[in-house]
């Protein structure tokens, strides 16, 4: 028999169907045997009763035993029908039950684990419904974010992932064995491919690895994460590409919101709120904002600590109406040596970052596009210009006044959901600690 999915099962009321899926839970009554499974479109419950040919099979089965069952679906009495359920009105009343895969657990899935246990057992707990649920909602945050780019004109492009110098000049990179005793890195960013590709496309995006050798070990920093970024010519200033990803925040919200309502209500938080303009600061004014309205002093005044973050965001929650924050006039100093500076207000940038629900989600700036201005911006920061020659190419032959940003797609997935580590927010994180397995420190493999 053709296989029906759980979503369907409602439409085969009085039929019989086969489906086959994950056994949730188990109760052996006795007599008979109760099932909850689920496959990749939902849940059912099941039955076997007393006589059915199938009650000897379904004592063998265990709670995550992979089945194959056949069986009639019945409607539930008015008194047994479990409301705002997925099938609740119905059940299956099993004939045949067949062991696809048996399952040894470590332990039952769904209850409460701790992070390293959860990180422990990936390749098991990633079947929860709670990772299911973060997973989902990140594979819609990808589609939605690409889609606003396309709207807005953009084309996508692959960044390299193997690169011959650390882009940024600053961020700790992991170097690569290469072909002929060379060393290459792995891409902190993809900063001077996208920028390259305004020279084609003029609006170029690319969804692309990172990888960041910086020991530090916080609940929003990994060794590789996935950044959206994108580039634009023909800019004024900063404030065109704050637009665009402003646009694409908006349009992200919504596209999830309309997607996973329930999925909001079982994380205990709400679809985020994007006002018509995301309120924008200048550093000074958030620094001094939340200094007066929490009592404290700034210790850092050329960048934003942690703390200033979130406290700007429970700010704009409380008083604008917004889970965003813009942050603008970073100095110069403070930003990649590539940062156009304001000139009015030098030493400040048209640097930005958009922080969401306490946490900074993105950064982006207008870029230096004129060839002698980068080069000259080079040697003040003691790059080598002929190190970058490659990249330079692109200033040479001529570029577009130009500017971008790049957003961390595990930071905003974990703030969408309000979880407090990044790494729950990746299927695979890799940390200081961990690729896969726990990284011991007193042992070399
Ligand atoms: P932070 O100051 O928080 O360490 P950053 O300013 O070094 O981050 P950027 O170079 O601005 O990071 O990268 C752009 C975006 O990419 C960040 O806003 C963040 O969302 C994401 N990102 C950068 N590094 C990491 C990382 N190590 N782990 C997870 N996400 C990251
Ligand atoms: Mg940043």
């Amino acid at each position: 028999m053709e296989r029906t999915l759980l979503a369907d099962l409602a439409g085969k009321k009085g039929e019989t169907a086969a489906i086959q899926g994950w056994v949730s839970v188990r109760r052996d009554q006795g007599k008979m045997v109760f099932f909850d499974f689920r496959d990749r479109s939902g849940v059912v419950q099941g039955v076997t009763l007393p006589n059915s040919p199938a009650i000897e099979a379904a004592k063998e089965v265990r709670n995550e035993y992979i089945v194959s069952v056949e069986g009639k679906v019945n409607e539930r009495p008015e008194k047994n029908r479990k409301a705002g359920v997925q099938n609740g009105d119905i059940e299956l009343e099993i004939t045949n039950i067949e062991i696809l895969s048996k399952a040894e657990i470590p332990f039952e899935l769904g209850g409460e684990v701790n992070l390293d246990t959860h990180l422990d057992h990936l390749p098991f707990t990633l079947r929860t419904e709670r990772s299911r649920d973060i997973f989902t909602m990140q594979a819609s945050i990808l589609d939605a974010y690409r889609n606003s780019l396309r709207a807005q004109g953009f084309t996508e492009f692959i960044a390299p992932a193997l690169v011959g110098g650390d882009a940024e000049g600053g961020a700790a990179a992991f170097k690569v064995d290469y072909f002929y005793d060379r060393t290459a890195y792995l891409a902190t960013s993809p900063q001077f491919y996208k920028q390259i590709m305004v020279g084609p496309f003029e609006r170029a995006f690319t969804v692309a690895k990172i990888f960041r050798a910086e020991k530090s070990a916080t609940t929003r920093h990994l060794s590789e994460a996935t950044c959206l970024d994108f580039e634009m010519g023909f800019i004024q200033n900063e404030r065109e590409p704050m637009a665009v990803l402003e646009q694409a925040v908006k349009d992200t919200v919504r596209a999830v919101a309309e997607a996973h309502s329930d999925v909001f209500a079982r994380f205990n938080t709400t679809v985020p709120v994007v006002p018509e303009a995301i309120p924008v600061f200048t550093l000074a004014e958030a620094q001094a904002l939340v200094a007066k309205e929490y009592n404290r002093t700034i210790e850092d005044t050329n960048d934003m600590s942690p703390e200033d973050e979130r406290q700007i965001c429970e700010y704009a929650k409380k008083n604008l109406s917004s889970d965003f924050v813009f942050i603008t006039r970073f100095p110069t100093k403070k930003r990649a040596f590539y940062t156009y500076e304001e000139p009015g207000e030098a030493p400040l940038s048209r640097g930005f970052d958009l922080l969401f629900r306490g946490l900074e989600i993105n950064s982006g700036a207008q870029r230096i596009h004129n060839y002698e201005q980068l080069v000259a911006r080079m040697q003040e920061r003691g790059l080598d210009p002929k190190k970058f020659e490659y990249y330079l190419q692109a200033f040479k032959t001529g570029l577009p006044p130009h500017g971008g940003s790049s957003t961390g797609l595990e930071r905003f997935t974990a703030r969408m959901l309000e979880l407090p580590n990044v790494k729950e927010a990746t299927a695979f994180p890799r940390d200081m600690n961990r690729i896969d397995t726990l990284l011991s420190t007193d042992k070399k493999d």
